[in-house]
């Protein structure tokens, strides 16, 4: 006898949409979470979120609309601008569409939509350790606010969904299949600030702006989202690759002076720094009695960073999924297997295609970037179809003709074009992903060979 079905750690969007699908389907849920009732949501973040996401959501699990209230502005677009600033893309239609939002009044929607199904909440109580019955995930031991005693509570499912530190997911034993570390130069760290700018008015708040500069933010981008005619998220974000700066350091010595707004008057409302897993999906997202949603699943698009649409996706299906094998009275990882498949074939292909795209972009210098934008080579709907798809199509037809047209880096071509290769690789061995744990080794080893092939493109 166990005193939940599941106990879901973390109430970030990846935990509360899992829970909330859990008990829709009529199943005993403890939702835990470390912070306050009334902060739970509050997140340092971009603050946007395309409108695919919440109408997939919808789709899946009935998720309500996102009422007005939480919405700072509607957005149309997004700039893509180059390290010159000369340069830049827009990248827009309705796949772009989406909001710029209040990320604190979201997660407080979220939460009081599982609490209406009968989540039950544990707020300000922190989870310390996963507990073991005979070798197998059993439950956690947690401290409840103003308790000297932590308590152990039990469940036939434990999710770890707290977030980019998957502090439950790292205390697996190593004979787990689930990666319990992430490579340090898959993480991002970022720092952003939110600020009302009264003596600056942004002309177009539709429109979401994203820099690049390979110096600056290896791996990441400047952000600034505004949320209306005088109010701005602001933020960068960068990989920890071997002897990286800080954000904040970059946020004072780049952000500050490049941007003239910032020189302007300024009242800040938010500024803190967070960090994110930029990589593929985590291989297998569940265990025996365990399962990983969001940050702690690696469950992050590894190009742009967005993460909230992609942790409730993997909440919904890891709801799903859970809800069929607590059904079945079987919560082995062969039962609980379907939330990978359907992650993978939903939206882990597209994160691993990306990932690719990723380290290809690691070595591309901010020259080759003004030279791909200066010569029309990169087309804001190739893009948009990359980003959207993980696919990226440059061998045939216009998109070639467009390719050869940027004569004068052939190189650089040739490697954009390899790269698209490996992406379509990548693409097909997840297509390829194994129906039950027995074939994983197999299968991460084929993934493995191609992120070899990346590093030399
Ligand atoms: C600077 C920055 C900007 C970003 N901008 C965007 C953006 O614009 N759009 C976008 O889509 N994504 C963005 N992301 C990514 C996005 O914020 C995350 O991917 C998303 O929030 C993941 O949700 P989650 O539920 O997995 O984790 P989280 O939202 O981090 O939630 C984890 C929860 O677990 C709780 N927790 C942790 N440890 C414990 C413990 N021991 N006990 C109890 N509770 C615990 C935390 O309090 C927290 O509430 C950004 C990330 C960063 C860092």
């Amino acid at each position: 006898m166990t005193d939940y079905d599941v106990i879901v750690s973390g109430a970030g969007t990846g935990g509360v949409v899992t829970a909330l699908t859990l008990a829709k389907r009529g199943h005993v849920v403890l939702l835990i979470d470390r912070k306050a009732k009334e902060r739970i949501g509050d997140k340092t973040c971009g603050d946007a979120l395309a409108s695919h996401h919440p109408r997939k959501l919808k789709e899946l699990i009935g998720l309500p609309t996102i009422p007005h209230s939480i919405v700072e502005y509607m957005v149309d677009g997004i700039d893509l601008i180059a390290p010159d600033r000369e340069n830049k893309l827009r990248l827009d239609g309705p796949t772009i569409e989406g909001v710029s939002f209040n990320r604190l009044k979201l997660g407080q929607w979220l939460l009081a939509l599982a609490e209406k199904e009968g989540v039950e909440v544990l707020s300000s109580t922190k989870v310390k350790h996963l507990l073991f019955n005979e070798g197998k995930v059993s439950g956690v031991s947690a401290n409840l606010d103003g308790e000297d005693q932590d308590r152990n509570l039990t469940a036939k499912i434990i999710v770890d969904a707290t977030g980019s530190s998957g502090m439950l997911r790292r205390q697996l034993p190593s004979s787990s299949p689930i990666d319990r570390v992430i490579d340090k130069q898959d993480m991002m760290v970022a720092w952003r600030s939110i600020l009302e700018t009264p003596e600056h008015t942004f002309e177009t708040p539709n429109i979401l702006e994203i820099y690049w500069d390979q110096d600056q933010t290896p791996g990441g981008y400047t952000w600034v989202f505004p949320q209306g005619h005088h109010r701005v998220n602001i933020g960068l974000g960068l990989l920890t690759l071997p002897g990286h700066r800080g954000p904040r350091e970059i946020f004072d010595n780049f952000v500050k002076p490049k941007w003239d707004f910032m020189k302007k008057k300024l009242d800040i409302i938010d500024s803190s720094g967070g960090m994110a897993p930029m990589r593929r999906p985590i291989d297998t997202l569940v265990d025996d009695n365990f399962i990983l949603v969001g940050d702690a699943a690696c469950q992050v698009n590894p190009v742009h960073g967005g993460g909230i649409g992609p942790s409730m996706l993997g909440g919904a299906l890891a709801g799903i999924s859970a809800s069929e094998a607590l059904d079945a009275n079987d919560t082995s990882i062969g039962s609980l297997w379907s939330y990978n498949t359907r992650y993978m074939e939903s939206y882990g292909v597209k994160q691993a295609a990306l990932d690719i795209f990723k380290v290809f972009l690691l070595s591309v210098t901010n020259e080759e970037i003004n030279f791909a934008f200066r010569k029309g080579i990169i087309k804001g709907s190739d893009l948009l179809s990359v980003s959207i798809t993980g696919e990226m199509k440059t061998g045939s037809g216009e998109k070639f003709r467009r390719l050869i047209s940027g004569l004068g880096n052939i190189p650089f071509l040739k490697r954009v074009s390899e790269v698209s290769k490996l992406m379509a690789q990548m693409r097909n061995i997840y297509s390829d992903y194994p129906k039950s744990p027995e074939r994983l080794a197999v299968w991460r080893a084929r993934l493995f060979q191609v992120y070899e092939a990346a590093r030399r493109v």
